[in-house]
């Protein structure tokens, strides 16, 4: 540049920029003569600050390409989850370069990134994606001026208590009790919806969200819990036969630090089902306790959910107790109502490829099965896409995890409480 030969400016300009719709304001010297493609373009802003973000880091390396990197859990070294903003940057094609993404390196291959530009009530893909061997990059052109990307789409605690208000305001909502706090002072919320004086009729009890990085959980509870509160008729027929509790964020605080698997102790939640503690796990010390006083008081639990996503997976599936017995009534009654769900949505595998697993005392699925003599079923969703059904080869969206979480609760009436 030959500042010599240009004419100086001073006051603060109005300059359309090659990039896009944006205006930038200039303020100071312009050079108007100068080649346009010399003048630099500011670094979109990355920010990470904000509850539920996670990165370690992110670092402008010219060009809008930019390093990221994923930060540990709290008091952990799992990790996984990513979610931050580009700000100040709308319409521009920016590259993210995710380094040293680990070990479990598959489903890189397969992922596909997700941006809100409306703070999360919806997700779009990333599609532009490679991998190559340690980095996950993706590419895509800015959409707004403060764009939400995650590994897929998130579910805030904001929204979830949002979630809890509006049930409030449904009168088939019997009750909403906070039965505890977590080590970072959140509530635990338990909602009962029966038509009964509690303990009359069977129970269904619902839990989700011990991981925090697995969002899909939380979307899949809020479809049921949607689904079992509505005017549907066979949700009416549900609640003449059964009364339902959930205590559905059980891990708040791991979900408002952006973590992946635990809490801020860094405790996997579903670890502690054996001996959970007040100091360390309180957030399951309270919900067994509430669940154990369920049972003490004369309450008949017919089957206790337990919603996550996994993350690295490609199916809609479930786990179930695999009994000593193969032919034990309760085997045959799961393998029943497993079948019956996927009857009912195609977006979960078939009966064959779900996985049944020995009694597990440590995670909720076998301690209710041990402590509840019933049904310990865990519901989990795709972290990506699926590779069959009517859905075959795309991502999950929270329509479907929304419709998953229906059809659980359909499942259930027809096969637990048929009448
Ligand atoms: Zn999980």
């Amino acid at each position: 540049m030959n500042q010599g030969t240009t004419e100086t400016h001073w006051m603060p300009r109005f300059v359309r920029m090659p990039w896009g719709r944006s205006w930038i304001l200039l303020l100071g010297p312009f050079w108007l003569s100068c080649d346009s493609t010399t003048v630099p373009l500011p670094e979109a802003r990355i920010d990470f600050d904000f509850p539920g973000a996670s990165l370690a880091y992110a670092q402008a390396m010219g060009g809008d390409t930019y390093r990221i990197g994923l930060r540990d859990d709290t008091n952990a070294t799992t990790k996984l989850w990513f979610s931050f903003r580009v700000q100040e940057a709308e319409g521009r094609p920016v590259t993210f370069r995710l380094e040293d993404v680990g070990t479990a390196t598959s489903h890189w291959s397969y992922r596909q990134p997700v941006v809100s530009t409306d703070d999360g009530q919806s997700w779009t893909r990333i599609t532009d994606t490679g991998f190559d061997s340690t980095t996950f990059i993706f590419s895509y052109t800015v959409r707004s001026n403060d764009d939400w990307v995650a590994l897929s789409p998130a579910y805030s605690f904001a929204r979830y208590l949002a979630l809890v208000q509006e049930l409030g305001t449904h009168a088939e909502v019997a009750a909403i009790t906070e039965v505890g706090r977590t080590l970072g002072d959140e509530p635990l919320h338990h909602l009962e919806i029966r038509s009964q004086p509690q303990g009359t009729l069977p129970a269904i009890w619902a839990v989700a969200r011990q991981h925090p990085g697995e969002p899909g959980g939380s979307y899949m509870i809020e479809g049921f819990l949607r689904w079992v509160v509505s005017a549907d008729p066979d949700a009416v027929t549900l609640r003449e036969r059964a009364e339902i509790h959930a205590i559905p964020f059980l891990n708040p605080d791991g979900v408002l630090a952006g973590n992946q698997r635990v809490n801020l102790a860094g405790l996997d939640l579903n670890r502690q089902w054996a001996n959970p503690t007040l100091s360390e796990s309180p957030s399951i010390f309270w919900t067994q306790k509430t669940i154990t006083d369920y049972r003490d008081e004369g309450g008949d639990t017919r089957i206790l959910l337990d919603f996550h996503s996994a993350p690295t997976a490609r199916v809609n599936f479930f786990y179930y107790n695999q009994e000593a017995s193969s032919t034990s009534a309760l085997y045959t009654e799961v393998r029943a109502l497993i079948a019956e769900v996927q009857s009912l949505n195609g977006d979960f595998v078939p009966l064959d490829d779900n996985v049944a697993r020995t009694v597990q005392g440590e995670r909720v699925r076998g301690w209710g099965f041990t402590a509840l003599q019933t049904h310990g079923l865990t519901v989990e969703s795709s972290g990506n896409d699926v590779t069959y059904g009517p859905h075959s080869g795309e991502q999950m969206t929270p329509e479907r995890l929304l419709a998953l979480g229906e059809a659980v609760g359909r499942g259930i009436l027809r096969e637990l409480f048929p009448g």
